[in-house]
């Protein structure tokens, strides 16, 4: 066997669709948020605007988190030492989980390595504890989720992207007493739309199912204290199980369910992916328990944030450039062709000094590849100024349509 050609040949068929990855190597500088000095391949560097990262607040600099973060290494250590059976449940994740159950206003929370992590454990052990489930997912739901469900190996339907005329199809077609559960998110993360919640928690409810709602992109951003879509909807009380991570809007990493402490407790009995993998390190732990409490008390950097977003969706469409609607934080510009939207991408990095990652096919259909714009309370007007100016000289230069924006 010749194992060389072999994974030369796994590469050469991403490399011929034009979906090889080149990865920006950035360090970011504390304290000068959203800057970053980026490594060019041939060793040399220079000075960039992060515009595509999912700290959407800053929180990866936040003081407060890194005096958390600095406190509980200097008095814990580095890693928790094991799984959380043996050894590894200190302190700082019990208190993190109880931060959790109260966010979301449920009895329970739990940990999870990643928001991938919580999603393929959540779901594929909801399987093992509800015999003859059956999940009903969007079309569009996180690789997470589709893989938490196909491994779980039991039945499920895929409804079409947020259209609950085919959700109720599904459901009414099922068996009446099968156990059923709705599997959706809130902010979907590359178009930037947000599902309607009160109606699918409404229909789920009238076919007895639950509901399982990805609030990854919303986490930290929406709802008076940041509990997310949810919160702001009124509604988080009704969704049975809200998924979240700490690596996003709140700037550290790990992943999360919270729920009724029952189903958190079967959750916790017999997920694989939970119980049999070393615990966070106690100041991950702690950084985001202070993130999580910083954010619940400043409700005015959730405003400044989607003041940022509204601005730059207003610039973006005063100058003529195709910004997808999106009623979130998130700010696509579609080009429509992967050869173009990689090499805007590749000339506003190497040209402008601004950093933002093409979004090509498969993350997104193919003809609606795009740009996909992150602002955060710390893109100030000038840096929109320079991006819109050099985004303007690109579209001219590339000859890309600047209307006919699909709604
Ligand atoms: C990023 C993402 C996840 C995974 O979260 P991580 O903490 O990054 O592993 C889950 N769901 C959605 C919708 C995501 O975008």
């Amino acid at each position: 066997m010749d194992y060389k050609s072999a994974f030369r040949a796994a590469v050469d068929q991403v490399r011929d669709e034009g979906r090889y990855r080149v990865f920006a190597d950035l360090k970011r500088h504390r304290g000068d948020f959203p800057v970053a000095t980026w490594t060019r391949q041939d060793g040399t560097t220079r000075d960039v605007t992060v515009w595509c990262s999912n700290d959407y607040l800053g929180q990866g600099q936040n003081p407060v988190v890194l005096a958390a973060m600095h406190e509980a290494i200097d008095s814990a250590g580095s890693g928790s030492g094991g799984t959380r059976n043996i050894s590894g449940t200190t302190r700082y994740h019990v208190e993190l989980e109880a931060e959790l159950a109260d966010l979301h206003g449920k009895e329970a929370s739990l940990l999870f390595t990643s928001g991938y992590v919580a999603n393929e454990a959540a779901l594929s052990t909801l399987y093992k504890v509800l015999p003859g489930l059956i999940i009903f997912s969007d079309a569009l739901n996180h690789a997470s989720m589709i893989a938490g469900i196909r491994n779980g190996g039991g039945a499920r339907h895929i409804f079409r992207h947020n259209d609950l005329e085919h959700l109720e199809s599904l459901l009414a077609a099922a068996p009446v007493d099968a156990p059923k559960l709705v599997a959706f998110e809130s902010v979907y993360s590359m178009d930037g739309d947000i599902a309607d919640l009160a109606a699918t928690i409404a229909l789920a409810r009238k076919y007895g199912a639950l509901t399982y709602l990805d609030e990854v992109h919303a986490v930290g951003l929406y709802g008076p204290r940041g509990g997310g879509v949810a919160e702001r909807d009124g509604v988080m009380a009704d969704i049975d199980i809200i998924e979240g991570t700490l690596g996003k809007a709140y700037g550290v990493m790990g992943g999360y369910i919270a729920g009724d402490a029952d189903l958190i407790d079967a959750i916790r009995s017999h997920a694989s992916g939970f119980i049999f993998t070393t615990s966070l390190p106690p100041a991950l732990a702690a950084g985001a328990s202070a993130s999580i409490r910083w954010l619940k008390d400043h409700d005015e950097v959730r405003q400044q944030h989607q003041e940022r977003a509204a601005a730059l969706k207003a610039r973006f469409k005063a100058a003529g450039l195709p910004v997808m609607p999106s009623a979130s934080h998130i700010v696509p510009v579609l080009v429509g062709n992967p050869v173009h939207c990689k090499l805007i991408s590749d000339l506003l990095l190497s040209d402008h000094g601004v950093y933002v990652q093409p979004i090509n096919y498969p993350t997104v259909p193919r003809g609606t590849e795009r740009l996909r714009f992150t602002p955060t309370p710390f893109h100030t007007d000038e840096m929109m100024e320079h991006l819109v100016t050099a985004m303007n000289d690109l579209w001219t230069r590339c000859n890309v349509k600047r209307h006919g924006v699909a709604a």
